[in-house]
């Protein structure tokens, strides 16, 4: 066995203790240890710290010990919580259990624990502030989540070592986490018995008290163990990765089961409907939706658009939403959560930055297309469940995600794959269904596709499995809470999507502008490697981009100078969009002009 370290991380605020973890690991383990600690440190739910202390030191001898057995007590209130706490005590032959229960407000305050004296309730900490800390401990054996805070991993941890200090005799504990409101009592006979609910979530209230019998001259042994001795704890509970699609199944049965499900279905035209919006009846007059999808939204065309899309995808299902933006912004929050992580290309669009920030799940950021970088992020930052997302086409520069590497990684790691082909529809591959066409392979998990930009319609979309489809039917906020597209505008797209699936020659009409620009342009000596039909025509200058695009103006074309913080300072350039319908004529004027 390679020798063993101690690593400890203290973060803190101007001067206020923010959070606090130490791990004890082999020398190779090491580095990545640090990395992640101080990792954690950065990304507390407390705030950002202005000083973090990392601390390396060999321990001594180390005591390997077995966990605690482990036992949950469900409760649905603090004074449940406390009342069973009580009576656990008092079965334990604490006399005063009610006592030492009251007596736990005053460790709020307090660094450490309560050191108390269980029958007498002498206080014996000897410093009444700052109390006794427990530390010198890690589980044994590899930690599969070393960057996520597991509260039960570590507290059952600590619960073990403190009852195997001479002297404890058990042991009262709930978290200063303000979302996390399971405690614990812990003795040799109970063992670890967890409390589903010691307090209300949002209270910062927290503290421990260790119970001591003996005598009070032996204190000082049992104090040098809880602060020095080195403990590995074996047998502690592995909380595996929870597969994503596993969980869809399992939410949606749990709905089911409650007669909480929702489907999507068409009205009946012939009802009287008093399910809708329409106050004044001018949606049924001009095409108007009406309400949300789940409510009086949906109609024939909605249903025959969904089934459209899902075909051109060569998908199970499809679900719209009222445009690209709420696609990603409805797909990623439904999907991630607090405890799990998103890794995000550094060029995403922005409508999936957003939908990564409402989700409230980690976000990790790889550099841009960087699949090495996504890997080893991948390697580091482990998370309940994991998801990975990137355009398909990156929309400033056209540059192309190489799909089947990019799955593999996914794969490789056990990450649910997002892609947004907004750029890609109607442009990649032979016929325009996208990347899975170009590459030749899988389909990511879930697609996401915007009806705006090659369909010329307007609305977005999701494609994937029937079981995706019912989730987001069910979950996704930006699809439920907001009123469906109307029908004139879903009767456009689905004729667009129908006269596209029909005519893949619009598709080499297009490739035949990017080629034939490109040419014109690398004639002239401006470098371009085209991978979609977006070309961005390097100036560098903010205010030299400006003044281009306003000669372009000036010659009667439109082409946007794209500057910061849309890409980085001093990097401006002129995006240039080539479409089927421009003629040869105009790719040679344009490209003379630039
Ligand atoms: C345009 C775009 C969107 C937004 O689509 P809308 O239908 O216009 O809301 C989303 N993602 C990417 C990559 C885009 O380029």
């Amino acid at each position: 066995m390679s020798e063993l370290f101690s690593v400890k991380m203290r973060a803190s605020a101007q001067g206020e203790h923010v959070s606090g973890a130490e791990r004890i690991v082999p020398e190779g383990e090491v580095a990545r240890t640090i990395s992640s600690l101080a990792d954690r440190a950065l990304h507390h739910a407390k705030g950002r710290p202005d000083f973090i202390n990392l601390k390396l030191e060999k321990p001594g001898d180390i005591l390997e010990l077995d966990a605690l057995p482990v036992a949950t007590e469900t409760v649905s209130t603090p004074e449940e919580g406390w009342d069973l706490i009580g009576r656990l005590l008092a079965s334990e032959g604490f006399r005063r259990a009610d006592e030492i229960r009251s007596l736990f407000k005053e460790t709020y305050r307090m660094r450490g624990a309560m050191l108390l004296h269980a029958d007498t309730l002498e206080r014996l900490e000897p410093d009444p502030e700052r109390g006794v800390r427990a530390t010198y401990m890690d589980q044994a054996g590899p930690v599969p989540y070393a960057t996520q805070k597991s509260h039960f991993r570590e507290a059952l941890v600590l619960a073990t070592k403190v009852s195997s200090a001479p002297g404890i005799v058990g042991e009262i504990c709930m978290s200063d986490d303000p979302d996390y409101v399971t405690g614990y009592v812990a003795t040799k006979n109970l063992g670890y018995r967890r409390i589903t609910v010691l307090k209300q979530k949002g209270d910062p209230a927290g503290g421990r008290i260790f119970l001591y019998r003996g005598r009070k001259r032996d204190v000082q042994k049992t104090i040098r163990f809880l602060e020095r001795q080195a403990v590995l704890v074996r047998g502690v509970p592995v909380d595996r990765p929870v597969d994503v699609w596993t969980q869809l199944r399992s939410e949606l049965d749990a709905l089911k089961s409650a007669s909480l499900e929702r489907t999507v279905k068409a009205a009946n035209p012939s009802a009287k409907i008093f399910a809708a919006n329409d106050y004044l009846g001018l949606a049924k007059t001009f095409g108007g939706s009406t309400g949300s999808r789940l409510l009086t939204g949906t109609t024939p065309a909605h249903l025959a658009l969904e089934r459209e899309l899902a075909r051109f995808k060569g998908a199970e299902a499809a679900l719209l939403y009222a445009t690209g933006y709420m696609a990603n912004v409805g797909l990623i929050s439904a999907l991630a959560g607090k405890e799990d992580v998103i890794f995000s290309d550094a060029l995403n669009h922005a409508s999936i930055i957003d939908g990564c920030r409402l989700s409230g799940a980690r976000v990790v950021i790889y550099d841009h297309l960087d699949l090495a970088d996504l890997d080893a992020k991948l390697a580091i930052y482990p998370g309940r469940r994991r998801f990975v997302v990137s355009d398909g086409v990156f929309s400033m520069d056209g540059d192309l995600l190489p799909l089947p590497g990019f799955l593999a990684v996914c794969k490789r790691h056990g990450a649910f794959s997002i892609v947004d082909e907004a750029h890609a529809n109607g442009v990649i591959g032979k016929t325009g269904r996208g990347l899975a066409e170009h590459f030749g392979c899988d389909a990511p998990d879930a697609t996401v596709g915007t009806l705006s930009k090659a369909f010329g319609a307007e609305g977005g979309f999701v494609t994937g499995r029937q079981l995706l489809i019912d989730y987001l039917v069910n979950r996704s906020r930006s699809f439920i809470f907001s009123t469906a597209p109307s029908v004139p505008s879903v009767e456009t797209a689905l004729k667009s999507v129908r006269h596209l699936a029909s005519r893949p020659s619009l598709v080499a009409k297009l490739w035949r502008n990017v080629r034939y620009f490109a040419e014109l342009l690398q004639a002239r000596g401006i470098k371009v490697e085209p991978q979609s039909a977006i070309f961005p025509i390097f100036v560098g200058d903010e205010a030299a981009a400006l003044r281009k695009s306003a000669e372009l103006a000036s010659r009667g074309f439109v082409a946007s100078a794209i500057r910061h913080p849309t890409v980085p300072r001093g990097e401006a350039r002129i995006r240039i969009a080539i479409s089927a319908l421009h003629t040869k004529a105009d790719l040679r004027r344009l490209a003379r002009s630039l």
